[in-house]
């Protein structure tokens, strides 16, 4: 078996040569040509300056100039920094200022923003992408993309303000073959620079080594029976950029030889049409993407007759998403837990009859886990009893970046990581996550969990989604509220709905405020953020 990300990356390319290793837009790339694209792309960014250990900023969304980027950055011994495009010109300017990267593979609609971050901040060079060049002219036609002349990218780039040191992807990839003499990286050294998702906070640089993730790409290869190496679809609609997408699209479609499908973003239509002529085998979500599929399927829009499994994870999976997803599509569809600090599953239901719907499952191989007393984290709770979640194994990451005092907080004594989550555990070994430590809220002395409180507003004909967060109350302490997001037609009577939460709940968890909100805020991966709903509510009230 191979001992870093890079050197997967080559057997595979020699393996499965002629398959095809991504599909964007229905354009293809074989394995032989992604692997020489690689080789090329490293040699660019060599002759940049890159070398190993240095940190190389990715932002982009999912195409297959990133998938070239990551690999070509990793067979240099440098450290992969991944950053969500989308992200406003603050949240990016926070990231490299912490991270510090000195070279930056941007999409061409960011080059302007970090070419105009302070000369402190701005990498020394950045590399600009058209993603139109990856399609095929008849795509960039149908969706009016502009077709680009060869030259005018470049001209556009250079007369940008204080941009000393732009070029263009295209420049950097067409080079010759990597100079032999370059060693590459060591199953120790770190590969990526993962951002946690910022719910609960900042976001903090995750550092992970190629044993990180390539040990939690063999234990997905575990957990999941059947697949067969060389003939598989994966499907790419989560980012590439987050912990989720990089491990279990990217790293274990490339490890077995799949075809990756890459989505820039998930979108119902473009689906539709892969799946016509790329049907997927293997499609990992998040549960709002399961639940439009589901509908789509049960009405014979997309045929995904051929996803034996579906694997969700980032936040919990409603028993009756499972439901309607078997019911439509004939698969399994189990559900997983971890964190970007665990590479990011540590652990995941059966996939068989044995999972269980409601709790997350079993341990990943390797894997252990205990449930202790969050205020003494040396003090087990007992079996079935709820408590923080604490993990160990092979996947679990080194620390946060330039950050001691957290990274010293979350790794305790003896290699535990300490989630930061409230889960139990059956008897039988069944994982359940009960809700985030940070975000349960104490009233009267009692514990909440806003989970529970959601998914009762969530039962309520009228409700489409809710979110549960604590306020501060005028007599000090906190108070339970909730934002829903109603029903179309549905009209807001917070005393029906604080009436079907007293019927169903103990009278502390009833939500004292209720407002109704046009649509949740989410992460660009679809969890709620509790936080900003607080805020918002916050606001409302002054
Ligand atoms: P930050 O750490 O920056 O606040 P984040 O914790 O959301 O953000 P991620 O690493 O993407 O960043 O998410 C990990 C968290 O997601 C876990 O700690 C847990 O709270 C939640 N999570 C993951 N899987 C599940 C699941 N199956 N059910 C419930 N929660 C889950
Ligand atoms: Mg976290």
């Amino acid at each position: 078996p191979s001992q870093t990300l890079p050197e997967m990356i080559a057997l595979s390319a020699s393996a499965y040569g002629k398959r095809t290793a991504l599909e964007y837009f229905g354009a293809t790339t074989t394995y032989a040509r992604l692997g020489e694209q690689i080789e090329r792309a490293a040699e660019g960014l060599r002759r940049l300056g890159v070398v190993k250990g240095d940190r190389v900023a990715i932002v982009l969304p999912n195409c297959p100039q990133h998938v070239v980027a990551f690999y070509a950055v990793l067979r240099l011994g440098a450290i992969v920094v991944e950053h969500n495009p989308l992200y406003t010109a603050r949240e990016l300017r926070h990231q490299f200022e912490d991270h510090g990267a000195r070279h930056a593979i941007v999409w061409d609609k960011t080059a302007d923003v970090v070419a105009g971050f302070p000369d402190d901040v701005r990498p020394a060079h950045i590399i600009s992408v058209d993603l139109t060049t990856a399609l095929p002219l008849g795509m960039r036609l149908a969706l009016r993309l502009p077709v680009p002349k060869a030259r005018t990218a470049r001209a556009q780039l250079t007369t940008r303000p204080r941009a000393k040191h732009l070029h263009a992807w295209s420049g950097v990839v067409d080079q010759r073959r990597l100079s032999r003499r370059v060693r590459g990286p060591v199953l120790s050294d770190i590969a990526v620079l993962q951002y946690t998702s910022g719910t609960t906070g900042m976001p903090k640089g995750a550092i992970l080594t190629h044993a990180n993730l390539l040990a939690n790409a063999m234990q997905g290869r575990a957990w999941v029976p059947g697949l067969v190496d060389g003939e598989e679809t994966f499907y790419a609609v989560l980012p590439l950029f987050h912990a989720y997408g990089m491990t279990l699209c990217l790293t274990f479609a490339m490890s077995i030889g799949a075809k990756l499908v890459l989505f820039p973003k998930f979108d119902l239509d473009l689906m539709i049409d892969a799946a016509r002529t790329s049907p997927p085998t293997f499609l990992p979500a998040v549960p709002p993407i399961y639940d439009q599929l589901a509908r789509a399927a049960s009405r014979g829009k997309i045929d995904l007759s051929g996803v034996r499994f579906a694997i969700s994870g980032a936040m919990s999976l409603p028993v009756s998403t499972v439901t309607r997803w078997e019911e439509a599509t004939g698969g399994l569809l189990v559900e997983g837990y971890g964190m970007t600090e665990t590479s990011p599953v540590a652990v995941g239901n059966p996939m068989g009859p044995s999972r269980r719907p409601g709790t997350v499952g079993v341990p990943f191989p390797s894997t252990e886990i205990r449930v202790v007393d969050p205020e003494n984290p040396t003090v087990d709770r007992p079996l079935g009893e709820t408590g923080e979640l604490l993990v160990r194994g092979p996947q679990v990451f080194q620390g946060y970046w330039q950050r001691e005092e957290e990274t010293k907080a979350a790794l305790i004594d003896g290699g535990w990581l300490r989630t930061g989550d409230i889960a139990s555990v059956s008897p039988d070994g069944f994982v359940t996550i009960v809700d985030r430590l940070k975000e349960l809220i104490i009233t009267g002395g009692f514990n909440v969990s806003p989970s529970e409180v959601e998914a009762t507003l969530d039962s309520h004909p009228d409700v489409t989604a809710a979110a549960v967060v604590a306020l501060p109350r005028s007599s000090g302490g906190e108070e339970v509220a909730a934002a829903v997001v109603l029903r179309e037609g549905a009209v807001l009577d917070v005393e029906a709905l604080r009436d079907f939460c007293r019927t169903r709940l103990a009278a502390y968890k009833v939500p004292r405020r209720i407002v109704a909100m046009d649509d949740l805020p989410r992460s660009l991966i679809g969890k709620v953020l509790r936080r900003e709903v607080r805020d918002r509510m916050l606001e409302g009230q002054a």
